[in-house]
């Protein structure tokens, strides 16, 4: 599903691999096969990781694929929710891939007095970055980096934070647009971010038609005004082209 085998990892999974510093001691949450500490135990040298996961089937995958790589004196594989499988102290970066933003941000919020240790985070949302962004904000971690990329027609947002600094400074612009869209994607504005953005765009533009249609009940009119400044933020950022 996510990659092709355990030594080339998915363009997503790379990208969350390289944020990742080296001698890391490392929490990869709900890893699956555990491709991803299997490639940064094999290529990025880290000393330990814990693969942690919820359901049994990949449990036992990530169990399987870590015998089989000669590898389970580095990773400890473990089944669990969320950070209740790491141990105080244990690592200092966690990463979470492949889940929806909001879910990530309450596997941290769950976890929290787990990561007194943990100086980085690699989150990896494949919807609902914003969810993690405001969690982040509001636990004072500071959003260092920000990707995205299209893979196989999906696309992937990858958000890399720390605990030190000022958690406010990246959305000194705008802070509901940088959360909504991300402080650094939105300048940057590449290619995918644009396709992103106008995909969601023309979405929100055909809810707003349908709510045309329906009966103009509080709800409706309530909905039909967060959709029309939604659209207008998405204007503003990434212009009024349709194409
Ligand atoms: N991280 C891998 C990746 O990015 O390729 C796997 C992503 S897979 C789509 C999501 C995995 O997270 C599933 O194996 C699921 O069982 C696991 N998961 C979901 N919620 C979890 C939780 N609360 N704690 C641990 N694992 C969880």
């Amino acid at each position: 599903m996510c990659l092709l085998n355990k030594d080339k990892l998915s363009a997503r999974l790379a990208a969350v691999a390289k944020y990742v510093p080296q001698g890391s001691r490392v929490a990869d949450i709900g890893s699956d096969h555990a491709y991803l500490p299997i490639y940064l135990a094999k290529n990025s040298g880290i000393p330990f990781a814990i693969a942690g996961e919820v359901a049994a089937g990949p449990f036992h995958s990530a169990e399987q694929n870590v015998l089989a790589e000669g590898l389970s004196g580095v990773i400890s594989v473990r089944m669990g929710d969320g950070l209740e499988v790491i141990k105080p102290n244990e690592v200092n970066c966690i990463t979470i891939a492949g889940m929806g933003g909001t879910l990530i941000a309450s596997i941290l919020e769950k976890g929290k007095e787990k990561l007194g240790s943990v100086t980085r985070l690699i989150l990896q949302p494949n919807i609902g970055a914003n969810s993690i962004r405001k969690w982040l904000l509001n636990n004072s971690w500071v959003l260092l980096a920000e990707e995205i990329l299209e893979e196989d027609g999906k696309i992937y947002e990858i958000l890399v934070a720390e605990h030190d600094g000022e958690p406010l400074k990246p959305y000194e612009s705008n802070l509901e647009a940088g959360l909504l869209f991300g402080p650094y994607l939105a300048p940057e504005q590449n290619e995918v971010f644009k396709k992103k953005w106008l995909g969601e765009k023309r979405n929100w533009q055909r809810i707003y038609q349908q709510l045309e249609q329906a009966a103009p009940t509080p709800e409706v009119l309530e909905k039909k005004q967060e959709l029309l400044h939604k659209i207008q933020l998405a204007e503003e950022v990434i212009g009024n082209e349709n194409t």
